[in-house]
């Protein structure tokens, strides 16, 4: 089924949050709304928001969710191991990165993931990944060939290893998990361009 993914960078990390839509519906699922609320609000326009999936709990994958989900009494997903970071400017990063936590630090009411999420005519694979952090998670539409990777996976990289929850061990193996898909598998990454599976495959040594 053809999907339509529209990628909105959002705060000064410059956060990928995705916009996702099933050809001929007017729903759509929004992966990591990070900050800049009236931003992705305007991207969305009319459309309806099924559901709201974060790749893991730091703060700037998930500032706006919580007032999304309200607007459209939406769920809320992420890795169970990373519940108890929403709520938690440190387990976020926030208090490290930005200093003390915003007065109006949003509450996020999040229910953890199963092994799938279905939403708005899309059948979302649920791949834990941790490393990153304990929780990270990488959201997989097989029929589409397209996966949303958080700070797991970048063109070029992968996330950091030194923040709360961080282990190397553990991201060598999602990593390895993650090189086990189709090489033709687009990767829709929290920060930066897009790339492959094939062509991050082909820079490690695993
Ligand atoms: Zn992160």
């Amino acid at each position: 089924m053809p999907i339509n993914i529209q990628k909105i960078s959002c705060g000064l990390l410059q956060e990928n949050c995705y916009i996702v839509q099933a050809e001929g519906r007017d729903d759509c699922v929004v992966v990591d709304p990070g900050d800049e609320y009236s931003k992705l609000m305007a991207a969305i326009g009319e459309r309806h928001v099924g559901a709201i999936l974060l790749t893991h709990g730091h703060f700037d994958h998930i500032m706006a969710a919580g007032p999304l989900a309200a607007d459209y009494d939406a769920p809320v997903y992420v890795g169970a191991s990373d519940v108890e970071m929403l709520g938690d400017a440190e387990k976020s990063g926030y208090a490290g990165m930005m200093g003390n936590p915003r007065a109006d630090w949003p509450p996020i009411d999040a229910a953890p993931y199963g092994d799938a999420v279905s939403a708005c005519g899309m059948d979302f694979t649920v791949l834990p990944t941790p490393g990153h952090s304990k929780g990270s998670v990488c959201l997989y539409l097989e029929g589409e060939g397209v996966l949303f990777s958080g700070d797991t996976l970048f063109r070029a990289g992968y996330g950091r290893l030194d923040l709360y929850g961080g282990n190397m061990h553990s991201m060598i193996g999602s990593l390895k998990k993650l090189f086990t898909l189709p090489q033709g598998v687009k990767v829709y990454p929290g920060h930066g361009d897009a790339t492959t599976i094939g062509e991050e495959r082909a820079r490690y040594r695993l």
